[in-house]
């Protein structure tokens, strides 16, 4: 079954390519209903900060998190996703070439120092890293290959 995102933002001005509905990840998740090329961006992150994180907040500096007004809440976490949030203009930005139909995730890892409840992942990835409970928890080689993708705030940490 399909829904219709709820947010009023995304339907008018962005998301009339991405449908919302049962994930095997977990709950619900964010699907494309066509192509998406990698140059392409998917769509504005905005939001308010708050000094607490939740399990959908974005972590944006230290002890700032994003409380996003858009779809992003949506998205699931995967440990090897197709899209990562490119914080220097705030969007959300394929990794690759993306077909119609495939779920799109991001790598909480990417934002999170540590997450406010971890979770067991069900990517189904070759490389899963089962338990996902924030980037403090990774280790250097992981942390290397997910180096392009980091928030800026994790990126100084390094
Ligand atoms: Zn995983």
């Amino acid at each position: 079954m399909l829904i219709t995102v709820i947010s009023y933002r995304c339907i008018l001005t962005l998301n009339y390519f991405l449908r919302t509905k049962t994930s095997n990840i977990d709950g619900i998740g964010v699907f494309t209903v066509q192509e998406i090329s990698q140059d392409k961006e998917l769509f504005k992150i905005i939001g308010k900060t708050t000094p607490h994180a939740t399990k959908y907040t974005i972590q944006v500096d230290a002890g700032i998190h994003l409380t996003a007004l858009d779809t992003i809440v949506h998205f699931n976490h995967s440990c090897v996703p197709n899209c990562f949030i490119d914080f220097k203009n705030m969007v959300l930005k394929p990794i690759r070439n993306i077909t119609s139909g495939e779920e799109l995730t991001f790598h909480y890892c990417t934002t999170e120092l540590e997450l406010e409840s971890s979770f067991k992942c069900n990517c189904l990835a070759s490389n899963c890293l089962g338990e996902i409970k924030g980037f403090k928890f990774l280790d250097r080689s992981y942390i290397d290959s997910l180096r392009p993708y980091l928030s800026p705030f994790l990126s100084d940490l390094l």
